[in-house]
């Protein structure tokens, strides 16, 4: 049995004794361990049948103990640094040697954030190690954003969840690379592209089809639900396109009413894209175990947190099918 607890101390006893625990972040859960037992490290990779070549990302408690992983971090990354943690941002920066290459998946770089959820930033101050933590669901699927949902993935595998309640922002970090200096954005996340050019200035988004993956949340697909998923622009057409199925509807504000929807799922009645990117994941999974024929999400308007949205919604209905 999987326990979901907030007891801190249990949740950091073990995670000292190399042991893995599931910690809640603003973004989604994570499936958290020592970054530097090998043991917890190969523990995640397996649990989460990740292939090794995905790294991980660095979760520590502050900009300061930063430097203890880097070698350097450019003006641009610390302004973002400045401006977004703790939060939804990870940066990737050239590594010290202390961090192991199973982390990094041997590369030269380190992604890290420090994750802006008050339990787990107490946690990460009362340990002397920091965490690797990608999301806490079996490789490609929708990610959790909820205890509930990484204990139906794990139960009985994993010893805790440590319970944070529902995940704020509810999608995975906007991840910002540089080059000579200059920002990358590597995946879209739950800080808008336009947010960081606030910041920064203007920023180039990596283009996938001229490089390879940089970050799984980069491969085409990830974070689908089980049951075959279309991504329209025109609900209501899909619909009467679909006469003979069970079909489960995945709306940014408007109600659709067919004999064929069984269920749907609103996710800002005052289209609020905040809002509605919170509880996206949470949406997914709720109509992934309704056994419906066909989920059809609506696509989002393509600005601001918007993009970031339709990047997992595409990602969600790419092939397979
Ligand atoms: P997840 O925690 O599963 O959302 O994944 C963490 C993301 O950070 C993955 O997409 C990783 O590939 C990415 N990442 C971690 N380290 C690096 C790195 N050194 N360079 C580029 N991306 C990285
Ligand atoms: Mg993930």
């Amino acid at each position: 049995m999987t326990l979901v607890s907030s007891d801190l101390a249990r949740a950091a006893a073990l995670l000292q004794q190399e042991q893995l625990v599931a910690i809640p972040t603003e973004t989604v859960y994570g499936l958290a361990g020592n970054i530097f037992s090998e043991t917890a490290i190969k523990g995640i990779f397996e649990m989460k049948q990740r292939p090794l070549f995905n790294p991980l990302i660095v979760h520590t408690h502050s900009l300061e103990n930063v430097s203890q992983f880097v070698r350097e971090i450019p003006p641009k990354a610390a302004q973002l640094a400045e401006a977004f943690w703790p939060g939804s941002l990870t940066l990737v920066l050239p590594k010290k040697n202390t961090v192991p290459d199973l982390i990094t998946a041997g590369k030269d770089t380190v992604a890290v954030r420090v994750p802006n959820h008050p339990i787990t930033l107490e946690l990460l101050r009362s340990l002397n190690f920091p965490l690797a933590a990608p999301s806490a669901n079996p490789f490609g699927c929708i990610s959790p954003t909820r205890p509930e949902h990484v204990q139906q993935y794990f139960d009985g595998q994993l010893k805790m969840v440590l319970d944070g309640g529902a995940c704020t922002q509810g999608i995975e970090s906007t991840i910002v690379g540089f080059d000579k200096g200059e920002p990358i954005i590597y995946r879209l996340g739950a800080i808008a592209v336009e947010a960081i050019e606030a910041v920064v200035g203007p920023v180039q988004i990596l283009n996938k089809k001229e490089h390879a993956p940089q970050a799984p949340g980069m491969l085409s697909r990830h974070y689908a639900p089980n049951t075959p998923t279309f991504l329209v622009d025109n609900i209501q057409e899909f619909i009467v396109q679909h006469p003979n199925k069970k079909i489960g509807v995945l709306s940014f504000s408007e109600t659709v009413a067919a004999p064929q929807v069984h269920a749907l799922q609103l996710l800002s009645p005052t289209a609020n894209l905040q809002e509605a990117m919170s509880r996206l994941y949470a949406a997914m999974h709720t109509l992934d175990a309704l056994q419906l024929d066909l989920i059809v999400a609506q696509r989002f308007p393509d600005t601001g947190l918007g993009k970031s949205i339709n990047d997992r919604l595409q990602r969600a209905t790419k092939g397979k099918y």
